[in-house]
């Protein structure tokens, strides 16, 4: 891990504060990393104090004011050489988001592969940041929309996803012509300083060095203080519900704009014509996978009365081989959770399942004799419907299974708790799939079919609806929340006529 953190540039404190330079004085706090895997120190970065946080945001406005002025589809070859960039050391940043998250491997990989795709999205975005023509009702008028970038992109991302959530906002965000200013999770900041110093050096060699701006915090300090920043006139928060009703209200309180992607609550819909194989897979991966720990996770299997003993039995056996331990080694599915207080609203959920009318039919302990003290057993518990616990998000890896009549109860279920980020149905029936997908089906912001809930395409605009905050990131057209839009009249005639035929003289 040494020759690794070295060869990103982490030696010894890496610096927590980058502007349109590097900037190593100032703050004398450090956070120190340690790895959720064995406990142990793997890096250092020093906070960026008050003064540092002044200088990278007056330096990210100053760089905005000539980045704009690029040429789009120029900006997004500076991306496309970072995505070019970050192929070239895939393997190791993986390396590093497992070390610092404790996620698998392939799923460190995984993250910066989806960091590498939106970078290459982006590039084709670069050439369709497109508007609308309309018809004017006035004579000699043209009438049409054009976008235009906003200006400083304040992006404040979760430990889960150290570097694909910066990816999706930044790549984005710079071919329209923006700044990011990344104020990273202090759980993942080895990683965030890695990703960002690849992005600047590439911007480097372009004279834009400042279009990826960092500031490494302890706590939600710099998080409220770019909330509160009126020179960063769009956030894009990612993490828990309790966070972003915090920078949604600072945020509002200066009318700025909110991009947010928080808490979910996910579950899936399981029919008595599923294909049961498909069932056992997609719920492992999505209960199982970043050991609970995805905002995608599912959390709830909704299961038809007729095969709840099914779908229990056949979930047991497969948690069963579930191999856990270090996510450094191959055949390794589950790593640890991310520290202590995760392991502790684990225990806390387990305690209550009991109490609340819940039975633990598997898993349920924190593992003794591990390399550190946040490995737990996957577990699963047969629930029933109104169970306080089923309307909270615990991060950490418990199902909670609750048997329903029909589909109608299934779909009510689904849709009864305050977050709405991703569902999902096993089925064969083309009125049960219709029925979940229809305007009367799932609420949440993505609806998947055969397959779980966790593990999202970039292509896809991605993100949910009530608690889990309603912004959208990522592909389709969510570009357009990183830019403002313009409405353009253009009187090319001799006349000055109003609209609605109104007369003025
Ligand atoms: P968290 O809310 O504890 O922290 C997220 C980020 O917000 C961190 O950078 C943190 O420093 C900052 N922060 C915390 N409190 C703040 C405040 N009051 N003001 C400003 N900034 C503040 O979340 P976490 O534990 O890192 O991540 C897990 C949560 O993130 C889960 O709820 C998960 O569902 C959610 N998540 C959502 C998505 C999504 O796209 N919807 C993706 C990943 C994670």
């Amino acid at each position: 891990m040494r020759d690794i953190l070295s060869s990103l540039g982490l030696q010894g404190v890496s610096p927590g504060a980058f502007g349109k330079s590097v900037l190593s004085s100032g703050s004398s706090s450090e956070l120190a990393v340690k790895s959720p895997i064995n406990g142990e120190e793997i890096g250092r970065v020093r906070v960026a104090g008050g003064e540092e946080y002044e200088r990278v945001v007056s330096d990210s406005v100053e760089v905005f004011r000539e980045w704009r002025k690029v040429p789009a589809p120029e900006r997004g070859e500076v991306v496309r050489r970072i995505g070019l960039a970050l192929r070239d050391s895939k393997a190791k940043l993986g390396r590093l988001v497992s070390a610092e998250t404790g996620k698998i491997l392939a799923e460190g990989e995984g993250e910066v592969q989806e960091a590498i795709d939106i970078a290459d999205f982006a590039v084709g975005l670069s050439r369709q940041l497109y508007g609308l023509t309309m018809h004017s009702e006035r004579r000699n008028h043209r009438m049409y929309e054009q976008w235009h970038p906003l200006g400083v992109v304040g992006v404040i991302t979760a430990f889960n996803f150290p570097a694909a959530v910066w990816a999706w906002n930044s790549m984005i965000a710079a071919v329209c012509g923006n700044v990011t200013l990344w104020k990273p999770s202090e759980l993942a900041p080895l990683t965030a300083v890695a990703m960002n110093s690849i992005a600047r050096e590439v911007a480097k060699g372009y004279g834009f060095e400042g279009v990826f701006s960092l500031v490494v915090g302890n706590g939600p300090d710099l998080g409220q203080k770019i909330a509160a920043d009126r020179r960063v006139p769009v956030v894009s928060a990612t993490g828990s519900c309790r966070m972003g009703r915090a920078v949604a209200k600072t945020v509002g309180e200066r009318l700025g704009r909110t991009i947010l992607e928080l808490g979910g609550n996910n579950a899936t819909i399981v029919m008595p014509d599923a294909d049961m194989k498909l069932v056992t897979a997609g719920i492992l991966f999505g209960a199982v996978g970043t050991a609970g720990q995805r905002c995608t996770s599912i959390r709830r299997v909704l299961a038809h009365e007729s095969v709840c003993n099914e779908v229990v039995s056949s979930l047991v056996a497969a948690y069963k081989q579930v191999r856990i331990g270090n996510p450094l080694e191959k055949g390794t599915l589950m790593g640890p959770l991310i520290h202590s207080g995760a392991v502790d609203a684990y225990r806390a959920a387990i305690t209550r399942v009991p109490k609340e009318g819940g039975d633990i039919v598997y898993g349920g302990n924190v593992l003794p004799g591990m390399p550190s003290a946040l490995y737990v057993e996957p577990t699963i518990v047969r629930a029933k419907r109104g169970m306080p616990l089923l309307a909270e998000e615990t991060f950490a890896p418990i199902l909670y299974v609750v048997p329903v009549k029909d589909l109608a109860e299934a779909i009510e279920v689904n849709n009864e708790v305050p977050q709405g980020l991703s569902s999902s149905i096993f089925s064969r029936n083309m009125q049960n799939v219709e029925r979940f997908l229809s305007a009367s089906g799932s609420d949440c912001g993505i609806a998947n079919v055969n397959m779980g809930t966790s593990g999202a395409e970039i292509g896809g605009a991605f993100g949910g609806e009530k608690d889990t905050g309603g912004g959208r990131e990522s592909g389709s057209d969510s570009w357009r929340q990183y830019m403002r839009r313009q409405t353009c009249n253009i009187n090319y005639g001799d006349d000055m006529p109003l609209a609605q035929g109104v007369v003025f003289s």
